[in-house]
């Protein structure tokens, strides 16, 4: 069976690719440094513990297994980390993926699908994000992805490297069989820690600003379910090994919902109140990120069918009620 080479495959969304893969009849094969992964969530495939920012073990990688393709996932990703830290974001992010895509050429690799971000298009005024709106980054994180976005083109042009790259919204909700979900160290995301409070395993969440030029004030987003995204990669990699043209799809579910409405929505699931503190506004965030994910459904046959608020909170509910991974 055809090995890909899954980047953070024992990350959130990486361990998601690697199912949705083996389940289309792929040996994924899961390279991570364990910094933000779990052992335990590489389950369908080989595991491979190495670190982008070592090029030798990206190599050895590539080398013993032989991959037709690589996922690219592994990457920091927390933007307020990114507003405080740019320099760890610029050498993590740009220079672990210059390592990776490197190596792809070193070895013959010549497929590249890659996680990029809706964090590269900035704050827009609430204009509907699609492949090809501008790319105006207001956080290093988001600058970091853009910047591996150009890398891979002149990669492309330089050695043929094809690509396929993926611009996500906001990606929530967990493995609908309950095999796998979202366990972050410290958690940033809203549904996780919004969870985490009705659970009781924190005091509050926090609702970060409610001065936004939104609808109820508190800020607009459009939240994508994990096993979605799982599945576009797979068509994403199917797309590329048909020998087809380089491209850029924008993933999401084409809906915004404001802070205050994904609250709404997980009583709605849970039967229970979430304790809520205002808070102030988080550095680098816009105010209101929604895709037109038109061209992912019309093109690659993409079908969202698990993003509802509904079944994303319900699923991520359903994990948060389990033990989780443990090291
Ligand atoms: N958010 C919040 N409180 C939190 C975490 C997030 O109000 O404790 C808000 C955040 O400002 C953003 C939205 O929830 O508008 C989604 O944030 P998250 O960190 O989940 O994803 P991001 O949009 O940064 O990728």
């Amino acid at each position: 069976m055809a090995r890909i080479l899954v980047t953070g495959g024992a990350g959130y969304i990486g361990s998601h690719a690697c199912k949705a893969l083996a389940r289309a009849g792929f040996t994924p094969v899961a390279f991570d440094n364990l910094s933000t992964g779990w052992e335990e969530a590489v389950k369908y495939g080989p595991f491979f513990r190495g670190d982008l920012m070592d090029r030798a073990s990206v190599d050895a990688a590539m080398a013993e297994h032989r991959p037709v393709a690589v996922m690219h996932f592994a990457a920091l990703s927390l933007v307020g980390e990114s507003m405080k830290d740019p320099g760890l974001y610029w050498r993590v992010n740009v220079g672990g993926a210059l390592n990776l895509i490197e190596s792809c050429v070193a070895h013959g690799v010549g497929n590249f699908v890659f996680s990029s971000t809706c964090a590269t298009y900035g704050d827009q005024d609430g204009v509907v994000l699609d492949e090809d709106t501008p790319q105006r980054p207001i956080n290093a994180y988001g600058s970091s992805k853009r910047a591996i976005e150009d890398i891979l083109k002149d990669f492309g042009a330089a050695h043929g490297l094809r690509r396929v790259i993926f611009r996500y919204f906001n990606v929530a909700g967990a493995d609908p069989e309950g095999e796998l979900g979202e366990q972050h160290r410290p958690e940033t995301h809203l549904i996780p820690l919004m969870l985490e409070a009705v659970a009781g395993r924190r005091p509050a969440l926090t609702v970060f600003g409610d001065d936004y030029p939104t609808r109820d004030g508190t800020c607009v987003r459009d939240y994508v379910h994990v096993a979605d995204l799982a599945e576009a990669h797979v068509l994403g990699l199917r797309w590329l090994l048909d020998g087809r043209e380089d491209r850029v799809f924008c993933l999401g579910s084409g809906t915004g919902f404001t802070v205050r409405e994904v609250i709404d929505a997980s009583r709605a699931v849970t039967n229970r109140e979430v304790p809520v503190v205002q808070g102030a506004r988080r550095a680098g965030d816009a105010a209101a990120l929604v895709s037109g994910s038109r061209r992912a459904v019309e093109e690659l046959g993409w079908e969202p069918r698990h993003s509802t608020l509904r079944q994303m909170i319900g699923d991520a509910w359903s994990w948060a009620q389990k033990p989780g991974f443990r090291r």
